[in-house]
Order: structure tokens, then C-alpha cells, then sequence
């Protein structure tokens, strides 16, 4: 509820609010619109992830950091952005070639490919950083600590950033104007979709 009341008020915008959006925009309306939350069930699935997670990572050791060029680092940071977005990054980054980059901790295996959430989520993080420290952001990098702490370096462009604003710019939109957004276009998203009997698109 307090989120809610959040993302009203001051059109702050989570990096698990957009994930939400770009699973499907209408979640962002059912939820931050019409007040209506996601099953509880799935929130406690993501929590309990969250807390192994952080086990994990206090025994993570720091030798992955040199291979990577870290001349300084902050850990949980919080950072707000006059673009409307907030969160706590896990770790940032700052390299030797005056260049920062934002560091995520995913407690899953690596698959040898890239999910679009975690590349999302590490280009919300990357604008965080970009606009609190004004400095540049070129990469991100991900920690899978279900493949022995296997490290994978994400290249950062300019249209990912231009694409962050569209999608902050579209939720922002929808919550301000209550607009009911079109549905995802991946329909079987909505088979067991938690607002599938208030959402027309139900198939
Ligand atoms: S039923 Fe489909 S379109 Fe409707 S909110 Fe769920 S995923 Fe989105």
C-alpha cells in the first residue's frame, strides 16, 4: 500500500514497478490505477529468492571485482533520479577508465543468454548512477551465484537509456491520467494471469 501511495504522490518509479510493465503495461494500471495488488503468493516467492540471495553475497569474495578494472565501489546504495525513478543498486562500480557501472547480484544459473529483465534492470540501475554521480555509464555487469558467482559484462548504449525514458514516460502516464494501457502482445502471458478475470483481453 505504501508504494502505491508512492508512485502516486511522487511518480517515483521502481526497477520491480517496470519490470511489472514490461510484462504486461496493464499490471502497472491494475495495481498503481485501481489499487488492486498481485497475488501475494508471487511476492513471497520473489522475498524468499531476496534472502537467500543476500546470503550468498556476504560470502562472495572480492577477487571478481579486480578482473574488472573497480578502483572504488559503494554497496546498497540508494539513489533517486529527477527522471522519476529510485532503488537500491546492489553495488556501484567505479572503474579506472572514469567510467562507473552498476553491479547486480541475480540468485539464479547462467543460461548463456541475457533475460531482457536483467538487461533492464541494470540499464534503470545504470541511470540511477548516470544521474547522481554525473558520470558516464558504458556497462553493467551481472553476478549469477548459481553458476559459481560467474560474471557477465553487459555493454550499455545510448538508445537503451532513450529507451528507459520512453517506458518511464509511459507509466508515468498511465498512473497520472489514469489511462488503461493496450494489453501485452504475448498472450500467454495471460493464461494464468492474476487480473485475467477484470482484464477484457482475457483469452
Ligand atoms: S490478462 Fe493479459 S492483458 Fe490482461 S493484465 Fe493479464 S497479462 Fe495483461
Amino acid at each position: 500500500m505504501t508504494n502505491k501511495k508512492n508512485i502516486k504522490s511522487t511518480f517515483s518509479i521502481t526497477a520491480s514497478q517496470m519490470l511489472e510493465y514490461l510484462y504486461c503495461p496493464r499490471f502497472t494500471y491494475f495495481e498503481y490505477v485501481m489499487d488492486i495488488p498481485q497475488n501475494e503468493g508471487q511476492r513471497f516467492k520473489v522475498e524468499k529468492g531476496r534472502n537467500i540471495h543476500e546470503k550468498v553475497r556476504k560470502t562472495n569474495p572480492e577477487y571478481l571485482r579486480k578482473k574488472i578494472g573497480v578502483i572504488d565501489r559503494k554497496s546498497d546504495v540508494y539513489l533517486a533520479s529527477p527522471l522519476g525513478i529510485r532503488g537500491i543498486v546492489d553495488e556501484v562500480l567505479f572503474l579506472d577508465d572514469d567510467t562507473a557501472a552498476p553491479l547486480d547480484y541475480k540468485f539464479a544459473e547462467y543460461k548463456n543468454k541475457l533475460f531482457k529483465t536483467y538487461r533492464f534492470q541494470l540499464i534503470f540501475y545504470a541511470r540511477l548512477i548516470k544521474d547522481k554521480f554525473q558520470i558516464s555509464v558504458k556497462k553493467g555487469f551481472i553476478i549469477y551465484t548459481r553458476s559459481k558467482n560467474k560474471l557477465v559484462e553487459v555493454p550499455l548504449k545510448d538508445k537503451d537509456f532513450i529507451e528507459l525514458e520512453k517506458i518511464v514516460g509511459d507509466m508515468t502516464s498511465i498512473i497520472q491520467n489514469c489511462r488503461y494501457p493496450k494489453p501485452t502482445s504475448v498472450k500467454r502471458r495471460c493464461l494464468d494471469c492474476c487480473y485475467r478475470n477484470i482484464c477484457e483481453s482475457t483469452i
